[in-house]
């Protein structure tokens, strides 16, 4: 059934983006349950189920806590405490139990806004501080960047016995990952660039927590207020928490894939020499047109400085499809032209796009760096009983 859209009244720019809109939401999975799937790579797939795990764990402790602080049973009776001043943005140990104290007191009924603002910033603070969220996301980018390494290393997929046995041997740290191997500095770079990626990443999601939880609440008292004082009904305010949450877990699962598949697929380029030949692969359940059309494609890896580059047939450190645009049409006046290549997606180094799970096979022609201490390590690590 061909459903028609006239976009003709809109400008250049709005077609443009509209256009842009379209073809990116059939590409983001924003919208199906295969992003919950075990991730296809042995190398990636546990790193990516711990982090999810560890994150939607904390999620739900804010959830849960919000709707207990709403529903009034996180009481207790005691000598009220004053509201401590300023409202500043990190509150360090003694803070934070203090601000519990005072919210603890405070009789419901005399909950504020800014109270209520108080409760969701003391539950973001509690259980998505800033600085765990930086060591989980420098956790999952190191060992993924790692694990490229180790997949350049590697003649055959490891079991994932065998990938749990390297992971409980490999650092957290990008610092610690530096002395424990010798790292070029692109791969060095690999990894540190990985780690700023998604540390952004995560502490974007927990402010995204802290102004949706805000507005929720804000919207719940404001109903109370306009219900002449009577609670709203609490299941309302339950459901909506239980739906922005569910957003907000699908956005810590596209940290997890993304930023893992991302360093993952880096580091292993990372780990190549120029002239390696490598397979794309992209099956997975409903991988997007994009990514089955280039499922298969042979490339090879070339140095970043190499001055003329063929985009389609050569891969290289850095080549991503940020700020490439996948619609292949954009207006002119009254008329969609086609974009140039140059303005287009192409194979991207790493993932395709937020959520993508493609990978990389190294083929016959393919040759790893040399780093005869890394394969020894490898060796014994996978060997050791
Ligand atoms: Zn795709």
């Amino acid at each position: 059934m061909a459903l028609i859209i006239d976009i003709g009244p809109l400008s250049e720019r709005q077609s443009d983006e509209a256009l842009e809109a379209i073809y990116k939401s059939i590409h983001n999975h924003g919208d199906d349950d295969s992003i919950w799937n075990p991730h296809e790579s042995p190398y990636i797939r546990r790193l990516i189920e711990l982090f999810t795990e560890r994150g939607l764990t904390r999620l739900e402790k804010v959830r849960t806590e919000l709707t207990a602080w709403a529903e009034g049973e996180r009481h207790r009776k005691g000598e009220p405490v004053a509201r401590p001043k300023g409202m500043m943005r990190r509150w360090d140990k003694g803070e934070l139990a203090l601000v519990k104290l005072y919210l603890k007191t405070l009789p419901p009924e005399q909950f504020t806004l800014d109270d209520w603002g108080m409760v969701v910033d003391f539950l973001v603070q509690r259980y998505l501080p800033e600085d765990e969220l930086r060591s989980e996301a420098e956790w999952l980018a190191t060992r993924s960047g790692l694990m490229g390494k180790v997949q350049a290393n590697m003649q055959k997929a490891p079991t994932l016995k065998q990938a749990d046995r390297l992971l409980a041997a490999m650092p957290n740290t990008v610092k610690d990952a530096s002395k424990q191997f010798k790292l070029s500095p692109v791969q060095y770079a690999v990894l540190d660039f990985g780690r700023a990626r998604a540390a952004e990443a995560v502490t974007r999601l927990s402010d995204n927590v802290r102004h949706k939880m805000r507005d929720v609440i804000m919207q719940h008292e404001e109903q109370k207020m306009l219900n002449g004082g009577a609670a709203a009904p609490g299941s309302a305010l339950k459901t909506r928490l239980l739906d922005e949450f569910a957003v907000l877990n699908r956005d810590w699962r596209r940290i997890a894939l993304t930023e893992a598949g991302e360093v993952a697929n880096q580091g292993f380029i990372a780990s190549m020499k120029p002239g390696s030949k490598l397979k794309r692969v992209e099956q997975y359940a409903n991988a997007c047109s994009f990514c089955r059309k280039i499922d298969g494609a042979i490339v090879e890896v070339v140095e970043p400085s190499r001055p003329l580059k063929d985009p389609d047939t050569m891969v290289w450190l850095g080549k991503t499809n940020v700020g490439r645009l996948l619609s292949p049409r954009k207006r002119v006046g009254g008329e969609l032209i086609e974009r140039l290549p140059e303005e287009r997606w192409w194979i991207a180094a790493g993932v395709q796009h937020p959520f993508c799970r493609g990978t990389w096979l190294n083929l016959i022609e393919s040759e790893p760096e040399d780093d005869p201490d890394f394969a020894e390590w490898l060796r014994n690590t996978l060997e050791k009983k």
